[in-house]
């Protein structure tokens, strides 16, 4: 498949539509503009790819609405060279978006399925997270860090703590806190032990699992 005027269009037009549903950050609008999000999903589906609407891919998983990525990235503010810990990397998408703001990107994923295709995607497409990380995301990555900014792509029961702690002092964690139901949560940490919490809309994700292991 390849990325053509008439996806670049499309692309244009599902950023004004975002836009039109109250993310207006100009960076987070531009990577929207520019990531080829028909070519994170497959090829049979390429009609779906720039309504916004998050979609089926393999394991049982979903490509976030475009919105919902738009709507956490703006919420993190990232700076280049950001360092950015994603938890549940499925198709790539946002871990694309966060690429294309210059960050540098650690992400987590827990289906192996998706783990192998997505990382030879971004292989073949020449995207290049720090380090791809086929993981359980409620341990984080310790190694790794502090981090700027923790992105949770799944609905999560609770904010595991071990991402609380990986967050730098200043940084910022978005993470879709709830069961069926989930309310958007950003969450500062302002000194080693304060953390500031707020609370933003309703969104529904697949749920962040745990590790049976
Ligand atoms: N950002 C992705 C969203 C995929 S859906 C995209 O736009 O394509 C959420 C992803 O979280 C799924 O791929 C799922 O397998 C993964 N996930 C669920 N629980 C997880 C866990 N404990 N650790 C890491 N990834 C997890």
């Amino acid at each position: 498949m390849r990325d053509t005027l008439k996806h670049r269009g499309k692309r244009n037009q599902l950023a004004d539509t975002i836009a039109s549903k109250g993310v207006t950050d100009k960076a987070v609008l531009d990577a929207i503009r520019s990531v080829p999000r028909h070519l994170f999903m497959d090829s049979s589906f390429e009609d779906h790819a720039y309504q916004d609407k998050a979609f089926p891919i393999a394991a049982e998983q979903t490509i976030s609405q475009p919105y919902t990525v738009a709507y956490q990235t703006a919420l993190l503010g990232i700076k280049p060279g950001d360092k950015v810990l994603e938890i549940g990397t499925g198709s790539g998408y946002q871990t694309a978006v966060l690429l294309h703001l210059k960050a540098r990107v650690y992400t987590v994923e827990r289906q192996l399925e998706l783990f192998k295709k997505t990382n030879l995607f971004f292989r073949r497409m020449g995207y290049r997270p720090k380090k791809f990380v086929f993981g359980d995301g409620y341990k984080g990555l310790p190694d790794e860090a502090p981090f700027d900014a923790i992105i949770v792509t799944a609905g999560a029961p609770w904010v595991p703590r071990p991402l609380m702690s990986q967050l730098a002092i200043g940084g910022r964690m978005v993470i879709p806190v709830g069961e069926e139901d989930q309310t958007m949560m950003l969450i500062r940490r302002a000194s080693e032990t304060e953390f500031e919490r707020q609370a933003g809309g309703a969104f529904r994700f697949v749920p962040l699992l745990e590790d049976k292991g």
